[in-house]
């Protein structure tokens, strides 16, 4: 009897890396197909001499009680998950401060007065990152010509959308029950590619101050938008983030943010036949942090590396948005442990090449407690690749691909603290980055 247990155990096992080892193998993860291979050989040595010495049985029950129990305690839900990033008034931020907005002013621009007249501490260091080569330009380390065209398309055809983003409602108003505009909504954003939606009340607190790009000119304040959001989450291709920080990255980001902007269209365009307002928010076009709303929405958490995690895709996410007048039924935010993984496994931090991550713990942001990002220093790494990077989100944890073996990880990693020191140790055990990926 306490054979046939022993083998039932082991199977178990068994089956469990030998799905590692296959979604290794099909990740090209060298280092974890070794590791899964010989725990595999090892268990099947083991179920082979099962029963042939009471000495050898006794190690090997030995062995399993203590790997069941780890289980038993990573396997048990305690410690919560709750993250809690308020902590004192919050003020808005002004989209004319972020680096994609200072890339843009062109010296002797009423534009460029302005922002260095009000902050000439940043003259310097903008002029010198303005005048390095541009994304997806020759001069660029991982310049590749037809990849560069292929990404400039994108965003090309992203940018010449904008005009659709915005427009007037039916004359006639449909009287559409909210949890009936809610559905008809989610199905449409998830039938046109999304992986993931919500929906949210649109907090004020997230709308930048003042415009810094796009429609509407430089500096104009944005003063109100319409009360409730969409946001939905479109998917990075996996194996073109092998890549990172390469050309197939950037064409990849590309992609999805004119199939965020496609959707966000196309949505915005629906509600508006209703006879509501509605406004697609797109790529150099958003009146409104994403990552927030999208925290509202229920779409994931914030974590150490600035972005949206989602619970199956980790930060391998672009986020889209529409904001609305239509009465919708609102999703509630999301806790998985994000805050407290972050704080255990920097990887993000380690293998940023511009250092532009923190180490260290949570600080106050305008009112909210996060992790904040050296934007000029990672922006500096971007114009000397000529790529937007992406190793961060590439090394994330979250971010590995959806089956069983990582999977049973991401469930792991919600259930307690214990959990989540042992899931980071096994990721930087698993899988090691050298540093010639990442020049
Ligand atoms: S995109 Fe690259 S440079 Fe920027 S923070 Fe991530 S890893 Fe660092
Ligand atoms: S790499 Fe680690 S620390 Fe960085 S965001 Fe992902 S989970 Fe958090």
């Amino acid at each position: 009897m306490a054979h046939y247990a022993l083998i039932f155990v082991n199977s178990i096992f068994l089956i469990y890396f030998g799905l590692f080892l296959l979604s290794s193998i099909v990740e090209k993860e060298k280092r974890a197909a070794l590791v899964s291979l010989a725990i595999l050989l090892f268990l099947s040595l083991t179920l082979l001499f099962i029963g042939l010495t009471s000495v050898l049985n006794s190690f090997y029950w030995g062995l399993n009680i203590i790997v069941l129990a780890t289980l038993a305690v990573i396997f048990t839900p305690y410690g919560g998950v709750a993250s809690t990033r308020i902590i004192d008034t919050q003020t808005r931020f002004d989209e004319r401060d972020i680096m994609f907005a200072r890339a843009r002013y062109v010296a002797g621009s009423d534009a460029y007065r302005d922002y260095y007249r009000r902050h000439p501490q940043r003259k310097k260091t903008d002029d010198v990152l303005r005048a390095m080569p541009n994304l997806l330009s020759p001069g660029g380390r991982h310049y590749e010509a037809v990849a560069a065209k292929m990404a400039d398309t994108n965003f090309t055809l992203t940018e010449k959308l904008i005009p659709f983003c915005q427009g007037t409602p039916a004359t006639e108003k449909m009287s559409v029950p909210a949890a009936e505009a809610t559905a008809a909504v989610k199905r449409l954003v998830l039938s046109l590619g999304a992986v993931d939606v919500g929906v949210a009340r649109l907090d004020p607190i997230h709308l930048y101050s003042h415009v810094g790009r796009g429609p509407g000119g430089y500096g104009s304040p944005i003063t109100d938008e319409f009360e409730n959001v969409i946001v939905f989450a479109v998917e990075m291709d996996f194996d073109a983030m092998r890549h990172a920080p390469k050309m197939p990255v950037v064409v990849e980001s590309s992609k999805q943010y004119l199939e965020a902007a496609k959707i966000a269209i196309n949505a915005a365009s629906f509600i508006r036949s209703l006879g509501y307002n509605a406004r697609a928010h797109t790529d150099a076009n958003y009146r409104f942090m994403l990552p927030a709303a999208a925290v509202d929405a229920g779409l994931g958490e914030v974590g150490r590396i600035g972005y949206l995690i989602h619970p199956k895709y980790g930060a391998r996410v672009r986020l889209g948005a529409v904001t609305t007048d239509i009465p919708l039924d609102f999703d509630s935010p999301v806790a998985f442990g994000v805050q407290h993984f972050c704080r255990i496994c920097k990887k993000c931090a380690t293998h940023c090449p511009a250092g532009a991550i923190s180490h260290g713990a949570e600080k106050p942001v305008r009112g909210v407690l996060k992790w904040s990002t050296n934007q000029e220093a990672c922006y500096r790494y971007w114009r000397t690749v000529g790529t937007d990077c992406g190793i961060c989100m590439r090394v994330c944890p979250y971010s590995k691909p959806g089956n069983f073996a990582h999977d049973v990880v991401r469930f792991v990693i919600r259930q307690n603290p214990v959990a989540r020191r042992l899931a980071a140790w096994g990721d930087k055990t698993l899988y090691q980055y050298n540093d010639w990926q990442n020049d």
